[in-house]
């Protein structure tokens, strides 16, 4: 292997800059030569392709976002465009292409390695949504964001005795509410993979009024849905002012933690050891606090599974 490429790709994550930066000085170190592509396939189908030196990603270990930049490219589902970007890439002389994002990613990736391109995948998301690995680059950052919102949102919600709805990302997988759900001492956790009533939430408002709690915290995923509506009938039914707040972009952003910066590092040194191996079509995951690889086509069938126990944890700690 003479020549790699890298990319990021999708939603960006806190630590995708730490995994760029391991990925590029283990090329370095190992005498491959390094490319840059930015905007993700939308960079790569266009060429926008520069070269990488160790000083390219100095000063960046620390840093939110992705200095790559990062794009939404639809278009790349279209067979003729993957052909177009592979013809880029061999014009380029880039043998192998590690892409840093989420599932879409990934299927971009499997596309380009069933053209030939030795493509290795970095779990780049706040989500924490694929089934394959344990944790991604970017969700223990997002967690110590929710948390410190949830902890802000508190001391306020307490002072008032209100009830607190805080909407957090995740469209199909939970995870996100229900990790900081219970770091941040949730009473109620809503969450895509599990069913609830209305009833249900509005029970558990009304024993924490009973029980004179200063507070009531729901966090609730944002693929559950109506978080409005939910807000504005815990109010109406308790008699207890709820004030809905939306986290958002803020979960987006802010420097990776410790735990990002090293998992990214593990990881993008080991996506260049396989691109050494001569290895393709393979995504890289952490288990039970190993760095793994799973083949791509396997990975992307794997379901997230919900950790029931957790779940059951927090709302035992109630
Ligand atoms: P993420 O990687 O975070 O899941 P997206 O789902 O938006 O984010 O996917 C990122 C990009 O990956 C898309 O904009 C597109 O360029 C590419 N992509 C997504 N799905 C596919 C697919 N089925 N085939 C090829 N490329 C895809």
């Amino acid at each position: 292997m003479k020549k790699i490429g890298i990319l990021t790709s999708g939603g960006d994550a806190p630590g995708m800059n730490a995994a760029i930066r391991a990925v590029v000085r283990t090329a370095l170190v190992n005498n491959i030569e390094v490319v840059g592509i930015h905007k993700g396939y939308l960079g790569l189908h266009e060429g926008e392709i520069f070269p990488m030196d160790r000083s390219s990603v100095s000063d960046i270990i620390q840093k939110g976002g992705t200095i790559l930049k990062t794009a939404r490219f639809p278009e790349f589902a279209q067979p003729e465009v993957r052909e177009k970007a592979a013809q880029v890439l061999k014009i380029y002389g880039i043998e192998g292409l590690v892409v840093i994002g989420g599932d879409g990613s990934f299927r971009g990736a499997k596309g380009l390695a069933e053209l030939g391109i030795k493509t290795i995948g970095i779990p780049g998301t706040i989500d924490n949504d694929l089934g394959y690995t344990d944790r991604t680059i970017g969700f223990d950052t997002a967690q110590n964001t929710v948390i410190d919102a949830i902890n802000k949102i508190r001391d306020t919600s307490s002072s008032h005795q209100r009830v607190s709805v805080v909407e957090v990302m995740g469209r199909d997988c939970g995870d996100l509410a229900l990790y900081a759900g219970l770091a941040g001492g949730a009473t109620t956790i809503l969450v895509p993979e599990k069913k609830f009533t209305k009833e249900e939430i509005i029970k558990t408002v009304m024993d924490g009024k009973r029980q004179k709690k200063h507070h009531n915290l729901v966090v609730i995923a944002e693929g559950v849905g109506n978080s409005d509506e939910i807000a504005k009938e815990i109010e109406e039914i308790s008699g207890i002012e709820t004030r809905l707040t939306v986290l958002g972009h803020i979960q987006r952003g802010g420097a990776p933690s410790a735990y990002d910066r090293i998992l990214a590092s593990r990881m993008g040194h080991r996506a260049v050891e396989l691109l050494m191996e001569g290895k393709s079509a393979r995504v890289i995951g952490t288990v039970k606090g190993e760095i793994v690889d799973y083949d791509i086509h396997e990975a992307l069938t794997i379901k997230r599974p919900f950790n029931e126990k957790l779940y059951q944890i927090a709302m035992d700690l109630v």
